[in-house]
């Protein structure tokens, strides 16, 4: 597991990550009041299974669900369950999967019906956060400077940028070298190269950076109870930009149409 992905590397990653992008699409359609993080579970177990490929998330560690679902206070590594999505929820969903050997990885913070004012602003910064992270995901830069960038401007909003858990290199594995933690100092921690293949995954509090694991030994919650907010991309570290293999466009189009 090489730092530097080879083209051949990185189309299968581009495959996997395209085939989250569907996948998250897929829930987007069925996100609705009353449907439970199981039934979305299935609906995306299915999905993936049907484009022959596997759940990238299931058995990993022990996780056993498809999909992280992680409800308002929910950071990340929330397990699907019987919890029935309501009006003004927010529900951040994180899929990766396995195909030819290679894993994407990419999530997306949903609305379901009417949401706080403050929540959305805070979804749309926390989705710009990640488009400044990767701004700066080019060759010759360090991974402190995707941090600086995402923390810097989150922090001007006062919103807590969680430090617990980090965005990472990814390819064969699911978690490879480097960390990519969403703060940091610019001009700091390992160069950055073309053909390094990261995903970057800003989790972003409405309210304080603290964090703590339920008792189920998965869910991040925050300590505060305020709403976190959870956007990823696999990217390709390129000379001048970066390139993104995972999409979110699947999902716009789903979510344009729904309203
Ligand atoms: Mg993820
Ligand atoms: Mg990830």
């Amino acid at each position: 597991m090489g730092l530097i992905k080879s083209t051949e590397e990185i189309e299968l990653i581009r495959i996997s990550s395209l085939l989250v992008g569907k996948t998250l699409a897929e829930v987007a359609k069925h996100i609705q009041p009353g449907i439970t993080t199981a039934k979305l579970d299935r609906i995306a177990e299915e999905f993936i299974r049907d484009h022959d490929a596997i759940p990238g998330f299931k058995g990993y560690g022990g996780f056993p669900g498809t999909l992280c679902t992680s409800v308002n206070n929910q950071v990340v590594h929330g397990i699907p369950g019987k919890y029935e999505l309501k009006d003004g929820d927010i529900v951040s969903v994180d899929c990766g999967v396995k195909k030819n050997g290679y894993f994407g990885d990419s999530a997306f913070t949903f609305t379901i019906g009417e949401v706080d004012e403050e929540v959305l602003t805070l979804l749309k910064r926390t989705r710009e956060s990640l488009n400044l992270g990767i701004e700066a995901a080019v060759a010759g830069n360090r991974v402190g400077d995707i941090g600086f960038s995402i923390q810097q401007y989150c922090e001007s909003f006062g919103y807590g940028v969680v430090r617990d858990l980090v965005g990472h290199g990814l390819g064969s594995e699911l978690h490879e070298k480097p960390e990519v933690p969403n703060f940091g100092r610019r001009g700091t921690g390992k160069e950055l190269k073309e053909g390094m293949v990261l995903a970057i995954e800003p989790m972003i509090n409405l309210g304080k950076k603290k964090v703590y694991q339920a008792s189920d030994g998965w869910t991040i919650i925050t300590e505060d109870g305020k709403p976190s907010a959870h956007f990823e991309h696999d990217i390709v570290v390129r000379k001048g930009k970066a390139e993104i293999l995972s999409t979110f466009d699947f999902i716009d189009e789903i979510l344009k149409n729904k309203n």
